[in-house]
């Protein structure tokens, strides 16, 4: 069976004041929830805060990139090592701001796709076509593409340790969320992907949906049988609607 799972993705928001407030009252928010899981991915100054607020609850924190080298002459980069070394357990990876602002690729993706797992991370893979694409009948084609830069690479076995997001650029940070079918739709496209090379895998893979994921709309999309949990953007900068996020998550029924 596979347990919800909702992650925030802070971005680049947060100040150690709110964040104290922020992280007290999801952590107070989710303490009796059981049947789901909760991370928070925050920004990489505030790792410390997180785990010295968070260690021992149910939330657990992460980040939101990382450099693929292990160390050396890299201005400004962050390593898997010193995600660990904060007590981070997941890492986003191939979020649509990075591959559009940022120019990651496909490509160098999938290697800090590689690199996270290698020392213990869970990768949260980011996949998802944009609006243009998606009118032009190209989602199936670019989602494939973008979960083929790992099978290809590593092969589907590498999936088993990551959770994968399906955000549609349309979606995201727009108040337009994917319909629940439309989620399903290419949540399933995904899962049957990953089925021709393991079935297994696929069958215990969550994959998560993202895009303006709201207490309104969550239970629904929750409801779909392919949908595992959501990432979840401006909702997890407030407590309450983060928090009802997550207890939508836990009343959700438990797919396989
Ligand atoms: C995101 O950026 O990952 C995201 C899902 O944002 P929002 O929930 O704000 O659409």
């Amino acid at each position: 069976m596979r347990r919800k799972l909702v992650v925030g993705n802070w971005k680049m928001n947060g100040s150690r004041v709110k964040n104290t407030s922020l992280l007290d009252g999801v952590m107070t928010g989710v303490r009796d929830l059981h049947n789901a899981d909760y991370v928070v991915c925050v920004p990489y100054p505030y790792l410390g805060q997180a785990q010295s607020l968070l260690q021992g609850s149910n939330v657990a924190w992460g980040a939101q990139n990382l450099c693929a080298t292990e160390d050396g002459a890299l201005t400004g980069a962050v390593s898997p090592d010193m995600l660990v070394d904060y007590g981070c357990t997941h890492v986003i990876i191939g979020h649509s701001e990075r591959r559009i602002q940022f120019h990651e690729t496909d490509d160098t993706a999938a290697t800090r796709f590689n690199v996270a797992l290698k020392a213990g991370l869970t990768p949260i893979f980011c996949m998802g076509e944009s609006r243009e694409e998606r009118e032009s009948d190209w989602t199936e084609y670019v989602v494939g593409r973008q979960l083929d830069s790992i099978i290809r690479r590593f092969g589907a076995d590498f999936l088993a340790k990551a959770v994968l997001a399906y955000e549609p650029l349309w979606a995201v940070g727009t108040d337009k969320p994917a319909t629940p079918e439309q989620a399903q739709e290419v949540h399933s496209f995904i899962r049957g992907r990953i089925a021709r090379c393991n079935a297994e895998v696929a069958k215990n893979v969550r994959i998560l949906y993202g895009g303006s994921v709201n207490p309104a709309n969550a239970a629904q999309l929750f409801a779909m049988p392919d949908v595992d949990g959501s990432l979840v953007g401006r909702c997890s900068l407030d407590a309450k609607a983060f928090v009802d996020i997550c207890q939508a998550a836990c009343q959700a029924p438990m797919t396989s």
